[in-house]
């Protein structure tokens, strides 16, 4: 064997094995249409070898014609192989030109059959033995067809698409596949076609060498593809180092955040996987091995979370603002679990959000505690309702519901001042304020009438104590708010049957009071008329003595506006007058002097005698005259009654005044019987009597009256028997201070 047939062999050999190699990868990897073209290139590479082997030793024109001829078979596979190569390796070069050649190729394939003995030659007409490297090899002589023409047309279209398609791919910047790939293919490509044409024509004598340029073209692809598979089994062994390495930092950082209660996720939000650290995986209950998406945590949590946790999701995608987010986990045993959520997103180029993750943690243990202190907030009797330092409602119990006619919904992240009256907002905000400088427990307003606004817009009087909370939230205030509109109700019901039992003290007393008046005016009266008739007689007589006269006018004067007054005191009396209103400096002593006048038929008719010990130069009271009267009249009053039994000479009162504690003091002690011990307090009451006429209402009202003064009355036994009732009300100057 020479060694031509060696190296051609050799030759075919090596193209073989490249193309089993790549065959057998294409096999492993389907997708991988480059290794099945390159499988082609060099098989059709190995047949070109065989068919120019067998063209060295054709014995005929004829035998060398037909192998010539089936030789070209290949060298179109091989062609096209190699323009489908470039398109889909290096994705370069302009289809058009890559169609037209391939066209063109596939027509000289067929004007080659069709043509005698090939596309190349007319004719071959002699064969010529040439001595060649120690073996003798054919060549052909003949006339050259014109049908290569089109064939170097081809070659051409061939150059100029993969010139092209290497300038593509330099441009790129992918210098190594634009040398290797383009350039062994222009390279050998045009060497192939210059040695055919330079035989053909005749202008060389020498055997087809073009396997050899084949060869380089199949070697240099080789190259580059084995260059590839190297590289990517370096990427892939750095890959591996890497997620190696990733999964390393996962389990540091999965032990570093369970170490604090942290639990990681992740969601790829493209492929709607979510990864769920162990820790994560237990907190929900699901398994170490359970394949996880959105629908599937979705369905853990509570359905009345569900909605919350979607809102959180959507705007964590759209802002990629962290949004925290409290909700419910249903356990598989169906326990209740109070997980803490947050998160961050990723976005691509295109503002698209392509990863979320972020930490679990587990809060039922707080959400427990917060729920147990609402459970206590919302059953506690007054209304209850926290606030933050900003001033917006945090909790609100049932009662506050009620109080103010909100729904809890309405309130909870609402501003307080909305339940507080229009006029008072100002106020309140810089309360608000000044308080959270100085938080602790007190009541609000101290002093001061409060009212909260209802949804109706109506006001309702209100107490208010504060009291400082530290929350998970900060520093809150727990407001308790306690409704005394009833309270306040009941004051006026109390200060209206006030009114109405002093009414009806004046009432029942108008039997009494009618005959003494009636006395009163007759006296008068009386007065008037002997004056008026000894004026009469006066003017009837000769001489008229004027200043005699001017006298008596002037008692009748006097005596009239006696009347007048007394009068005047009984419209009062019947008069349904409030408490207070005609309040004014009084002089005790001028209202004993006063009752005593009123008194004087009384005194009469029971047959009392009365003795006042006043002290001088007592400061005066601030009060209703007409009030403080009554009182004293009906402490007289009742003292007379109480001496009805007693003998005349016993039948004795003592009025006295003084100071005592800074108060002026009245007293009035009768010689009656005394008051056993147990009545001492009762006899204040309403309609407490042991009279059989009595109503019971007479010290009642006294008592009212006295308290309205701002004083005090009380009873007290004599050690010589009978009882004293002492009345005290605040001197003047006190009473001045107490009003400021
Ligand atoms: P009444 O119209 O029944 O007299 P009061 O309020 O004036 O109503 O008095 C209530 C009761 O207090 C009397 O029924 C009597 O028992 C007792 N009381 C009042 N004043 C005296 C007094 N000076 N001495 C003894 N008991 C008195």
């Amino acid at each position: 064997m020479s060694w031509i047939t060696i190296v051609w062999s050799m030759n075919a050999a090596a193209c073989l094995t490249l193309a089993s190699i790549f065959f057998v990868a294409w096999c492993k990897q389907r997708e991988s249409w480059v290794h099945l073209i390159f499988s082609c290139i060099a098989l059709a590479a190995a047949a070109i070898a065989v068919f120019e082997l067998q063209l060295i030793h054709a014995d005929t024109p004829q035998e060398y014609g037909a192998i010539l001829r089936w030789r070209y078979v290949p060298v179109w596979a091989l062609v096209v192989s190699l323009v489908g190569f470039t398109r889909l390796y290096l994705r370069a070069g302009r289809s058009w030109l890559a169609w037209s050649a391939c066209g063109l190729k596939t027509l000289t394939l067929i004007l080659n059959f069709i043509s005698t003995p090939n596309v190349h030659y007319r004719e071959i007409t002699a064969l010529r033995q040439l001595s060649w490297g120690g073996e003798m090899a054919s060549v052909p002589l003949g006339t050259p067809n014109h049908w290569s023409l089109v064939n170097q047309v081809t070659l051409l279209l061939l150059l100029a698409f993969f010139i092209d398609a290497t300038i593509i791919v330099w441009r790129r910047g992918d210098r190594q596949r634009a040398l290797l790939v383009g350039g062994s293919i222009i390279f050998f490509g045009v060497i192939v076609a210059a040695q055919v044409m330079l035989v053909v024509w005749g202008v060389i004598q020498v055997p087809f060498v073009s396997s050899f340029a084949y060869l380089g073209i199949v070697a240099a692809l080789g190259y580059q593809l084995c260059d590839d598979t190297v590289r990517a089994a370096q990427l892939a062994r750095k890959l591996d180092a890497s997620q190696a390495a990733l999964l390393k930092t996962e389990r540091d950082l999965e032990i570093a955040a369970s170490a604090v209660g942290l639990a990681l996720w992740a969601w790829d939000v493209a492929h709607d996987e979510v990864w769920l650290s162990n820790q994560a995986r237990a907190l929900y209950g699901f398994s170490p091995s359970e394949k996880l998406n959105t629908q599937r945590i979705r369905r853990v949590v509570h359905p009345e979370d569900r909605e919350v946790v979607r809102k959180a999701v959507e705007n964590s995608l759209q802002t990629g603002a962290e949004n925290p987010a409290e909700y419910r986990v249903v356990l598989p045993d169906g326990r209740i679990r109070w997980v803490a959520r947050r998160s961050r997103t990723e976005f691509d180029s295109n503002g698209n959000a392509i990863w979320m993750h972020g930490v679990l943690f587990d809060v039922t243990e707080r959400r427990l505690a917060e729920e147990r202190f609402r459970l206590v907030v919302d059953a506690a009797p007054a209304a209850m309702i926290m606030a933050n330092k900003e001033g917006r409602m945090t909790l609100v119990n049932k009662r506050a519901e009620t109080l103010f006619g909100y729904k809890r919904d309405e309130l909870i992240g609402q501003p307080v001042e909305m339940l507080v009256p229009e006029r008072f907002r100002s106020h309140y905000v810089s309360f608000r304020e000044g308080y959270f400088g100085d938080a602790q427990a007190r009541p609000m307003g101290a002093g001061r009438e409060l009212f909260g606004q209802c949804k109706d817009g109506s006001e309702v009087p209100i107490e208010i104590g504060l009291n400082p909370v530290h929350t998970s939230e900060g520093l809150c205030v727990l407001a308790s708010i306690i409704d005394i509109s009833e309270r306040k109700q009941a004051e006026l019901e109390a200060a209206r049957q006030r009114h109405e039992l002093a009414h009806l003290l004046r009432v029942t007393m108008l039997g009494e009071l009618s005959g003494s008046l009636a006395h009163e005016l007759n006296q008068p009266l009386t007065a008037i008329l002997s004056n008026a008739q000894a004026a009469q007689k006066l003017l009837a007589g000769d001489a008229v003595d004027v200043s005699e006269l001017r006298e008596i006018l002037a008692e009748i004067v006097d005596e009239d506006k006696h009347a007048g007054e007394v009068i005047q005191r009984l419209r009062v009396l019947f008069r349904k007058g409030e408490v207070g209103h005609h309040f004014g400096n009084l002089d005790i002593s001028q209202i004993v002097q006063d009752v005593l006048k009123l008194m004087r038929n009384d005194l009469v008719i029971h047959d009392v005698t009365v003795q006042t010990e006043l002290a001088e130069n007592l400061p005066a009271v601030q009060g209703d005259r007409v009030e403080l009267q009554q009182v004293l009249l009906n402490l007289m009053l009742n003292g007379c009654e109480a001496m009805a039994d007693c003998d005349s000479s016993e039948r004795q009162l003592l009025i006295t005044s003084g100071m005592e504690n800074g108060a002026v003091r009245v007293s009035v002690t009768d010689r009656g019987g005394s008051i056993p011990e147990e009545r001492m307090e009762r006899v204040f009451e309403p309609f407490f009597t042991t009279k059989a006429n009595g109503m019971g209402l007479g010290l009642s009202v006294c008592h009212n009256i006295v308290k309205a003064h701002r004083g005090n009355i009380w009873v007290t036994n004599n050690a010589e028997g009978g009882a004293t009732f002492h009345f005290s009300l605040p001197a003047r100057s006190q009473a001045q201070k107490n009003n400021t």
